[in-house]
This record gives C-alpha cells, sequence and structure tokens, in this order.
C-alpha cells in the first residue's frame, strides 16, 4: 500500500509552483483572451508565495501544511482563483485531520473534498467552462483508478490525462461562471485558462507522487 507523506505533499507543491513560473505567460494569455489578462501573474504570486512560508509548515502534518496553502493564497491571489483554489486545499485539509501520512486512498477523498469546495464556493457546474471541467474529470478518474486496484503512479497519470483532456473540451464551450461569461459567446473557442492551470496542478502530482 503506498503511502503519501506530508514531504510529498510538499513536493507536490514545489513542482506545482514551479510548472506555473514555467507556464506563467501561456496561462496570462490564455486570459488575455477571454478575462483580463491575470490568470498567470496570479498563480505565479499565489505559489510562490506558498514556497516563502516552507520554513513555517515543513514538518507538519498534511491538513497544516494544505491550510497554510489555502490561507497563503486566498490573502496574497486577487481575482476568483485565488479564493477558489484556496477553497480546495482548506477542504482537501479536512479529511487529512493531523495525519502526516495517508493512503492513496484516503488521497482520494482528500480531492474529493476539495473539489466539492471548490464547487460550493464558485457554484459551477461541469460544461461552464471553468477549473471545474478539468477538476472534476480527474477526481474522479483518480478514485475509480485506485478503487480498481490500479497503482498509485497509475492512477495519477490517468488523473493528469483526464485533466489535461478536460481543459481541452473547455475550447468549444461558452463560459457560464466567471469573468469570461461576459463575452457570452465570444467566448466559445478559448481554452479556458483555470482549466489549464487545474491540469498544471495534476501534471504535477503524476511527477511528484507517482513514484
Ligand atoms: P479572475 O477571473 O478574477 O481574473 P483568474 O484570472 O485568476 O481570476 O482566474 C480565472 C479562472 O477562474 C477561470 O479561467 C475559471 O477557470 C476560474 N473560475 C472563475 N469563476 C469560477 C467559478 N465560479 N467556479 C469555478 N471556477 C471559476
Ligand atoms: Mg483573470
Amino acid at each position: 500500500m503506498s503511502e503519501l507523506t506530508s514531504d510529498q505533499m510538499i513536493k507536490w507543491l514545489e513542482r506545482f509552483a514551479a510548472l506555473l513560473a514555467e507556464n506563467k505567460d501561456h496561462l496570462t494569455q490564455l486570459d488575455s483572451a477571454i478575462g483580463d489578462a491575470d490568470h498567470g501573474a496570479n498563480m505565479d504570486r499565489g505559489f510562490k508565495a506558498v514556497l516563502g512560508k516552507k520554513a513555517e509548515f515543513q514538518g507538519k502534518d498534511i491538513a497544516t501544511v494544505f491550510k497554510t496553502v489555502a490561507m497563503t493564497l486566498i490573502s496574497t491571489v486577487g481575482g476568483a482563483s485565488g479564493p477558489l483554489y484556496g477553497t480546495f486545499f482548506l477542504q482537501a485539509a479536512l479529511p487529512a485531520g493531523g495525519k502526516s501520512s495517508i493512503s492513496a486512498e484516503e488521497f482520494g477523498a482528500l480531492l474529493e473534498k476539495g473539489l466539492s469546495g471548490v464547487i460550493q464556493r464558485g457554484k459551477a457546474a461541469p460544461g461552464d467552462k471553468t477549473m471545474i471541467d478539468a477538476l472534476q474529470p480527474a477526481v474522479e478518474v483518480y478514485r475509480k483508478a485506485v478503487q480498481g486496484g490500479e497503482s498509485l503512479a497509475d492512477a495519477l497519470k490517468k488523473a493528469a490525462e483526464s485533466a489535461r483532456d478536460g481543459t481541452k473540451a473547455t475550447i468549444p464551450l461558452v463560459a457560464r461562471k466567471g469573468r469570461a461569461s461576459y463575452l457570452g459567446e465570444r467566448s466559445a473557442g478559448h481554452q479556458d485558462p483555470g482549466a489549464t492551470s487545474t491540469a498544471l496542478l495534476f501534471q504535477a502530482a503524476a511527477e511528484s507522487l507517482g513514484k
């Protein structure tokens, strides 16, 4: 049974921060087409701030790590994505309790709780052209794979692929939530920036936890 430790969660956050820095311009470009051209900067600033708190949360339990991430994102990222990603980590912290290590199944429960939190907070449904279009399929695919007895590495790889597919599938959609929805039909034909960063979150998980 693979166990995921608090240290590995920190590696996941570090990998995500690195991918966000690498993709900052791309995310901003996507947001300039259907938003206000700040998603790359928002996410990069938020996760640089998270890494700046590493000394505070290193060696602590998983819930403490995630709560610190949440509070940091909420306080440093203006825009929709800060509170939404913040809610994801805040809710994901709950099932983690005071644990310093969790099973692959428990990790699924934590992702699920994070997803429900984002849905509750942002009120977006699948197909609304938001991060939910990457997050929901990734969480579902992960849980099914783990329940079906697949290895953690395979489950994470599938989740990352499914987040990427979900992101591509946002291209033809008309946005019904967030800033892009102000554009109405004109939002179609562009990939959603928040779904794109969520796909990076799962890519980071596959690369850092799936070993
Ligand atoms: P803002 O739109 O405030 O400038 P960002 O540009 O950082 O914030 O983030 C935009 C992304 O946030 C969108 O691409 C979308 O994926 C996500 N988003 C916006 N509103 C919602 C919502 N209600 N539910 C889920 N995701 C949302
Ligand atoms: Mg924006």
